[in-house]
């Protein structure tokens, strides 16, 4: 495959050809061979393919399938009678509906006749957003004969009449209708369609199973990137071509932290079978923690820190001198941004999702959508960094190529960014527009092809 006319990230060059998986040559004036795809740039920026380095496949797959239907999203019946009606519509193949997210706010407290009137067309399961509700309408009750269920969770009106209502019954009704399986497919599309060539897999704890499940799906090409997946020492390898085994994922929790003796037990248990860690941090507390117990462990090629909401101005030289990267998701900075503010002491809010003075400092950043709770679309990301939002200082900001940069590091080692010249992978994001007009089309508009290990897997038409 020959990319011709382009912007090179990090290079003089204008044009550059890549065979079985790897950049093969990078010069100007390249011919196209017999035979080989060609693809002129017309002056558009080739960028590393962009690697998302940190999100949850599996729940990102598993929220494809099931339809939001939260206050935040609609008001009223007739808002989500046509919100379930679209969903219905044939052009999927799952004959259940979920919705999920519910609240009264929404259009009430909804019964199966109150469902029934909606008529979707499908059977309807909602799931309430406190979390012990689900509410049926009356043909997903006569599939599954609530009728007749006499558990004490199913609610009944003053006639004896099932409403539709289950309340705590999630094991029951995954027994019977069984758990969702999500199709990957679509979001490796959607991820394709945006520019990305890799994800990092960041879901605590993945079992050997689910660690198997996502391989499959990148051998079988249901999922065409990279994927670099966080697993616990004792899972092995399982040899696909693009998949890894990564980190491991370490969570750390406010309420429940470990002894510092404890957590440098583990740390030290991690890396000695090998694994650097993928620290979640969102505190002052957790990452005073992480860098005393890295401290007496000493750090590991590999090892990094999630989110990283609150990072003190005392930590930024810890972290450069230790080239421990953090990982962060600007986007959702805008999101919660203002809610984590709100819980926050005071003496942390300059703290909070540092960005630009991460990298003045000298410290390793790189970013990820954390998706499914943040978008799925880097672009929102890039569009969030580049962004002086209201409850962001200036200095924070970065530049669109800069922003932009913080997906072009490798798996490994995320905050370096891939070299695209002769003797490396093939993963490229070719943009329609140099790098001087970025900061115009901070969308996936600006992705004009998405090649991974130089296959063309995304072409804009
Ligand atoms: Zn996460």
């Amino acid at each position: 495959m020959l990319i011709r006319n382009a912007v090179v990230f990090g290079s003089d060059r204008t044009d550059i050809r890549c065979e079985r998986g790897t950049i093969t040559d990078c010069g100007d004036g390249l011919r196209p061979l017999p035979g080989e795809d060609d693809i002129d740039a017309h002056g558009g920026w080739l960028v590393p393919g962009l690697h998302d380095h940190h999100l949850h496949l599996r729940s990102l797959a598993a929220r494809s399938d099931v339809i939001p239907v939260g206050p935040d999203r609609i008001r009223g019946t007739a808002g989500l009678t046509s919100r379930l009606r679209a969903a219905a519509l044939p052009d999927t193949d799952h004959t259940w509906l979920c919705a999920v997210d519910y609240h009264d706010d929404v259009a009430g407290a909804l019964d199966r006749w109150t469902l029934d009137r909606m008529e979707v067309g499908r059977p309807v399961r909602v799931r309430h957003r406190c979390g012990t509700l689900w509410i049926l309408d009356s043909r997903a009750c006569a599939l599954l004969d609530v009728d007749n269920c006499h558990l004490p969770g199913v609610e009944r009106d003053h006639l004896g009449r099932s409403t539709g209502r289950l309340w705590r019954m999630d094991t029951w009704l995954g027994d019977r209708i069984g758990a969702l399986v999500p199709d990957p497919a679509r979001i490796s599309a959607a991820a394709a369609a945006c520019g990305v060539t890799g994800f990092t897999d960041a879901t605590p704890d993945l079992t050997r199973p689910e660690v198997g499940t996502l391989a499959a799906a990148v051998l079988d090409g249901r999922i065409v990137q990279r994927v670099h997946c966080m697993a616990e020492p004792d899972i092995e390898d399982p040899k696909v071509d693009r998949f890894r085994l990564g980190p491991t994922t370490v969570e750390l929790d406010d309420t429940t932290l470990p002894e510092l003796d404890d957590f440098v037990f583990r740390l030290r248990r991690l890396h000695t079978a090998g694994r650097p860690v993928a620290v979640h941090c969102s505190t002052r507390l957790q990452l005073i923690l992480v860098m005393s117990a890295l401290d007496l462990t000493g750090t590991m090629t590999g090892d990094r820190i999630e989110h990283g909401a609150v990072i003190p101005t005392e930590a930024l030289t810890w972290l450069r001198r230790n080239d421990i990267p953090v990982i962060t998701h600007p986007h959702l900075r805008l999101r919660h941004g203002t809610d984590i503010a709100r819980n926050l002491p005071p003496e942390d809010r300059p703290d909070l999702w540092r960005l630009g003075s991460l990298l003045a400092a000298g410290v390793g950043v790189a970013a990820g959508t954390d998706a499914p709770c943040g978008d799925p679309d880097p672009w929102a990301a890039v569009r969030a960094a580049v962004e002086r939002a209201p409850c962001r200082p200036a200095a924070e900001a970065l530049s669109p190529t800069t922003a932009l940069s913080l997906f072009f590091g490798t798996a490994t080692r995320p905050h370096i960014p891939r070299t695209l010249a002769p003797g490396h992978i093939a993963d490229m994001t070719l943009l329609h527009i140099p790098p001087a007009d970025l900061g115009n089309v901070l969308d996936a508009s600006a992705v004009a092809a998405t090649v991974v290990a130089g296959e063309v897997v995304y072409r804009s038409s």
